[in-house]
């Protein structure tokens, strides 16, 4: 590294320490050595800390330990040192700054100050990311949606410079944390936070701009969460840091923009990030560092010009970026899709109750279809639309295609959701005859017309399913009395689509799917993907893989041949073996499908639920991710995540998918849905109906009932007594284990 940009993050580092060691003793002195802090809702302590060391920061005691022994790094090492075992060696002076930033958060956060609150604005940043969050974006991350993160510290020299970066980055889909201040080219101290509130853009998950807080330190929130992935999705062990940097270097495509004047906290901190293998890109005159030698890790860049800053981040990360954008005179991409378009703000609206509309995709010949075309049905449309307010709407699309199949369909009219959602001042919420669109004044103001939906659901189509799909037409149907013909003929297409659906059992196919998507971030975890048994993600099913396999080939889903039964019973089969065998990484030997008790299923980290084993009640519960209360099981979803995650079989757990509660092969060698002794409450209000229906197949129809939730019980004692009250059939079951 530059000596002088050294000297600066060494200068910085002390500085650091010196400040976190002040506030610490005062919390130690009013609050004493046992007083217990953790970070909301993580299982990982004070994740960097515990990442690069395993020590265990609980207490302000734990903290004192900690940044009495970074100090330490900062001179000659002692030979008692505490993690001189587990690194072999000291920090460096970057790392010495993260671990007393994280502290120095910590103790914000036991003062009350976090997340912190802008005092102009009364805008709340978003502090420190949970493990809750970090595991919904995991799907996004392997799938491609989001290629990568970009950490902007800093102010850019004016508030329309903020926007066109910021929205550069949401079109390429990558996730922007903000921190930090600097002066802009009036010479008042801001950041781009600030910038982008004052242009009233929505900040937030939703639309892939995470505020973080508003000081260089914030930017240590951002790093807390990639060293997080290696553990949370790779199965990797805290303390194991070389294996945990080589991870987030080749794994985590961040990069971090420094807008502004750099001061001696960014450098120090930026020390820190390229240790995690982030390359920071400035727009001032810094020494530039490539990365030579050994020092694979090091990489300052600059870039004067605010609109190529974007792109030489990108080249110097090495970023692949495939962004597929209708011709829209809208900005198009997944940042958009969370956006939400109140009453006030639109200006035309479609379903919803408010009129009949409907979306229905129609496999036709090739010879049938005129590919591209867009037609609009219906009387005086034009005027009908300008004078806005709500209008029917029927959008037919007709796909046509050599590997097109009728399974596909149910599939592809799945995405007019985030085809329409994506861009932005386009809102779509349901499906089918249910659905409900709304389109804002400043989107109308554009330019959007009627005309853009059928453009939108033509191109994104013919996008996303390139290889089963050749040609694509689009019909709009404005009139009331088409839209109610039509969509009686559609009613009796879905009907017959869910009747095939229901008929879809493991034994009509002699084909499974692999789901290796999450392989880029849990190396040895396979989703086997049956009929009956969808993805834990809860993203993919056996239809979506089968087509997504049309799709591509060499892909992330492949087919698996079942081959011989080995046990009916546990669903374990001589292929699946086989494949996992050669595609787990040596991690998975034999796999049973339909029990928790016996070389279950392994879980990679985005699970939607977790199913844990309550030996007492000699049943099971099921949390979702999101509960962030206390389960019978003793631990918090987060606690348990940590258990089950990582690509690893593990006995009495297990991540599934939401819908696979009410598959009949649920647990199906273990007794089936009659295991269930406790559901978060929120999870049994979204499978209800379906739960039902399932109950009555088994002849025990107020099931639901006797399954106890977080309003009845959060502690085993309690749960025993409620089922032992209703009871609940698991305790007379035959016993699990
Ligand atoms: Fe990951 Fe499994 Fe979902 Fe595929 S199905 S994305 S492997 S969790
Ligand atoms: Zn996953």
């Amino acid at each position: 590294m530059s000596k002088i940009i050294a000297s600066s993050a060494m200068r910085a580092s002390h500085e650091m320490v010196k400040r976190t060691e002040d506030m610490l003793d005062k919390a130690i002195s009013e609050k004493g050595k046992d007083f217990v802090f953790e970070f909301p809702d993580t299982a990982y302590h004070l994740p960097m800390i515990y990442g690069m060391t395993a020590f265990k920061v609980k207490t302000l005691g734990d903290m004192k330990t900690a940044l009495d022994t970074a100090k330490h790094d900062l001179h000659p090492v002692p030979e008692d040192h505490l993690w001189k075992p587990y690194l072999g060696e000291t920090l460096d002076s970057g790392m010495v700054t993260l671990f007393a930033e994280e502290i120095y958060l910590a103790l914000r956060y036991i003062n009350g100050l976090e997340p912190a609150v802008d005092p102009e604005t009364n805008f709340t940043y978003n502090g420190f990311i949970t493990d809750t969050i970090q595991r919904n974006l995991g799907i996004q991350l392997v799938d491609g949606r989001m290629p990568g993160f970009a950490a902007i510290i800093g102010a850019a020299p004016d508030e329309a410079t903020a926007v066109k970066i910021v929205r550069e980055l949401q079109e390429k889909n990558i996730l922007v944390f903000l921190s930090g201040q600097s002066k802009d080219k009036n010479g008042k101290l801001t950041s781009v936070t600030k910038q982008l509130l004052s242009q009233n853009i929505e900040l937030g998950w939703d639309t892939y701009i995470v505020a973080l807080g508003p000081d260089t330190e914030h930017t240590l929130y951002a790093l807390d969460w990639a060293l997080r992935a290696p553990m949370i999705f790779g199965g990797n062990k805290a303390g194991d840091y070389k294996t945990l940097l080589k991870y987030s270097k080749d794994r985590i495509f961040a990069f971090a923009l420094a807008l502004g004047d750099m001061d001696d906290l960014k450098w120090a901190t930026g020390a820190g990030a390229i240790n995690m293998g982030y390359p920071a890109v400035c727009d001032t005159d810094v020494p530039v560092i490539h990365p030579t030698g050994v020092c694979t890790y090091e990489h300052v860049d600059k870039e004067f010009d605010h609109s190529k800053i974007v792109q030489k981040a990108i080249e110097v990360r090495g970023l692949k970026v495939t962004v597929e954008k209708p011709p829209i005179p809208v900005a198009y991409g997944p940042a958009f899709e969370g956006e939400r378009i109140r009453k006030e703000d639109m200006f035309i609206e479609f379903g919803g109750q408010r009129t009949p509309a409907f979306e229905w995709v129609r496999t036709k010949e090739l010879d049938e279809i005129e590919d591209g075309k867009i037609t609009i049905i219906g009387t005086d449309v034009e005027a009908k639309y300008k004078a806005g307010g709500q209008m029917p709407l029927a959008i037919v699309v007709d796909v046509a295609g050599r590997k097109m199949q009728d399974d596909f369909e149910a599939i592809i009219e799945r995405k007019f959701h985030h085809n329409i959602n994506e861009a932005q001042g386009l809102w779509h919420m349901g499906q089918r005859d249910i659905v409900w669109m709304r389109i804002s004044k400043q989107a109308y103001n554009d330019g959007i017309t009627l005309e853009h939906l059928g453009i939108i659901q033509a191109t994104m189509t013919k996008n996303r399913f390139s290889a089963i799909v050749d040609k694509v037409q689009v019909t709009l149907y404005t009139d009331e009395k088409d839209v109610l013909r039509l969509q009686d003929e559609a009613r009796a297409k879905y009907k017959e689509r869910d009747k095939r659906l229901a008929g879809l059992t493991d034994e009509s196919v002699d084909t499974f799917y692999s789901c290796l998507l999450c392989q880029s971030f849990a190396p040895s975890h396979v989703c086997v993907i049956s009929p009956e048994r969808l993805g834990l993600c809860g993203a993919y099913n056996w239809l979506d893989c089968k087509a997504a396999f049309e799709i591509d080939p060499t892909g992330g889903n492949q087919p698996i041949a079942k081959g011989e039964p080995l046990d009916a019973v546990k669903g374990r089969w001589e292929g699946v073996d086989n494949y996992l065998k050669s595609n787990s990484g040596g991690a998975v030997e034999t796999l049973n499908l339909y029990t928790i008790m016996d070389n279950p299923m392994t879980s990679c980290g985005c699970f939607e639920c977790i199913i844990a084993l309550i030996p007492e009640a000699n049943g099971v519960m099921i949390v979702n991710r999101g509960y962030a209360g206390m389960t019978p099981a003793g631990m918090k979803f987060s606690t348990l995540a940590g258990t089950v995650g990582g690509g690893m079989q593990n006995p009495g757990f297990m991540g599934i998918g939401v819908n696979f509660v009410t598959s009949r092969k649920f647990l199906y060698a273990d007794g089936g849905i009659k295991r269930i002794v406790w559901m978060s409450k929120n999870l049994k209000e979204r499978v209800a109906e379906d739960f039902k229906a399932r109950a009555d197949e088994e002849g025990i129809s107020d099931f639901l009932d006797k399954i106890a939730d977080e309003t009845i019980a959060e502690d085993s004692e309690k749960l025993m007594e409620f089922l032992a009250s209703v009871g609940h059939p698991a305790l007379t079951m035959d016993p699990m284990f």
